[in-house]
């Protein structure tokens, strides 16, 4: 049964996709897993979410690319922004 598990299927499955992309918090991906652990049909949908997916999560450590991704984007949305109010001809 499921009541003892901390967490219930339907925030499992709301979980998985940022479970497979590495983007759940530490704490968040320590009770998903605890929950797969003793969940044979959620263990089964992170399968099917992707093999590969959740083998990269695992292999890579515990480091937020996401964060230094989004700092990157939002540098050149900075820069993007700061040349078109330039005036067209400065010369
Ligand atoms: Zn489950």
């Amino acid at each position: 049964m499921v009541g003892r598990l901390m967490m219930d299927c339907t925030k499992i499955e709301q979980m998985l996709p940022a479970y497979t992309l590495g983007s759940l918090a530490e704490s968040e991906t320590a009770v998903f897993t605890a929950h797969i652990d003793g969940c044979a049909s959620c263990a089964v949908k992170v399968r099917e979410a992707g093999d590969t997916l959740v083998n990269l999560a695992r292999m890579v450590p515990q480091k937020h690319p996401s964060k230094r991704v989004k700092d990157g984007i939002f540098a050149r949305i900075d820069q993007v922004g700061q040349q078109e109010t330039q005036p067209p001809r400065p010369w």
